[in-house]
């Protein structure tokens, strides 16, 4: 079996790295705040000092961080995978990043023979954990066909979207649909609250119906509860709306609805909720309505 490599153990990276654990991969990881790292290594992970050197004792390198700046630090930067990684060997990053910074960075490493597959998540955390992610892959189509046992690992829907920066560019889609939909719940439960339904019973039926979603199964409980620890943060959904609002841009793209989600969700940050969960969404409807959802 490959020897893989894990940079980035966040709330996704981390149970996605225990997974390829479970499936009986050897695993190096590297994380920014070493004490991330315990969890994996006292289960059997050896660590690294940085992203080179996990390179070094790996053959496929996967990166799991933040924002396209983050991507190109730990695989282009002074310590990052292009200096330790083998001729041959491989990247896949999962973050969700910009589609033109994955095609850089692909080229980049291709001068060096290292080959990249963009390969982002949807499925939350609660995905991660259970290994039913849905992951989007672009990238040279044989590199994902000898990965794919990996993705099989992690997700319960694997699927390749084209060359490289593909990956990205259907997450992005995928994030303007969450986007929305996250508002979409909102003012539902919002108005639900102010006709004095009952929240427990409301969430159970249009749960069932036609308004079903993950957003309305997942986030809709935690948003009635006021639970709204991450998950998924409010930053990195906005990190996600300004990707698809700028490629949509760049196509003279009119997104009025992910725009306003866009807004809505900054006035969250503003309320200085921004580290919070997407849960804590409907902070803003509820400001804008003067009152609360119970
Ligand atoms: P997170 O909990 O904030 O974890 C981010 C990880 O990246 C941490 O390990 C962090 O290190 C590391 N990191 C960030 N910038 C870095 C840098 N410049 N150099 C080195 N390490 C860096 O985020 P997450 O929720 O796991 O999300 C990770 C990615 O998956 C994001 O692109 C996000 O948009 C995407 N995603 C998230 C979800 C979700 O539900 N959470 C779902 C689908 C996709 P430290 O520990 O040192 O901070």
């Amino acid at each position: 079996m490959k020897k893989i490599g894990f940079v980035g153990l966040g709330v996704m990276g981390k149970p996605m790295a225990k997974n390829l654990m479970k499936a009986g991969y050897a695993l190096c990881v590297w994380n920014r705040t070493k004490s991330k790292m315990d969890e994996l290594t006292t289960s059997g992970a050896i660590s690294a000092n940085s992203p080179r050197e996990v390179a070094e004792k790996s053959d496929i390198v996967i990166t799991m961080v933040t924002d396209s700046q983050d991507v190109e630090e730990v695989i282009l930067g002074k310590s990052g995978i292009i200096e330790g990684a083998k001729l041959g060997s491989m990247v896949i990053d999962m973050s969700t990043i910009s589609p033109q910074v994955t095609q850089h960075i692909a080229e980049k490493l291709s001068h060096k023979e290292i080959k990249m597959l963009d390969a982002p998540v949807s499925g939350g955390e609660v995905g991660a954990i259970q290994a039913t992610l849905s992951i989007m892959v672009g990238g040279p189509k044989e590199v994902y066909d000898e990965c794919l046992p990996i993705f099989n690992a992690l997700g319960k829907k694997v699927t390749y979207m084209g060359g490289s920066g593909m990956g990205q560019a259907t997450k992005l889609c995928n994030q303007v649909i969450c986007g929305i939909n996250i508002q979409a719940v909102c003012e539902g439960l919002m108005l639900g609250s102010k006709l004095g339904i009952d929240m427990e019973k409301l969430l159970e039926v249009v749960t069932a119906g036609a308004a079903g979603s993950w957003m309305l199964s997942n986030l809709g409980p935690k948003m009635v509860k006021r639970d709204f620890e991450p998950g998924f943060r409010v930053v990195h959904q906005q990190k996600d709306l300004r990707l698809a609002l700028s490629a949509a841009a760049e196509l003279k793209l009119p997104l009025p609805s992910t725009a306003l989600a866009q807004q809505m969700l900054r006035s969250v940050e503003a309320e200085g909720m921004g580290e919070k969960g997407t849960s804590a969404a409907i902070v803003a409807i509820e400001k804008l309505a003067r009152t609360g959802t119970r």
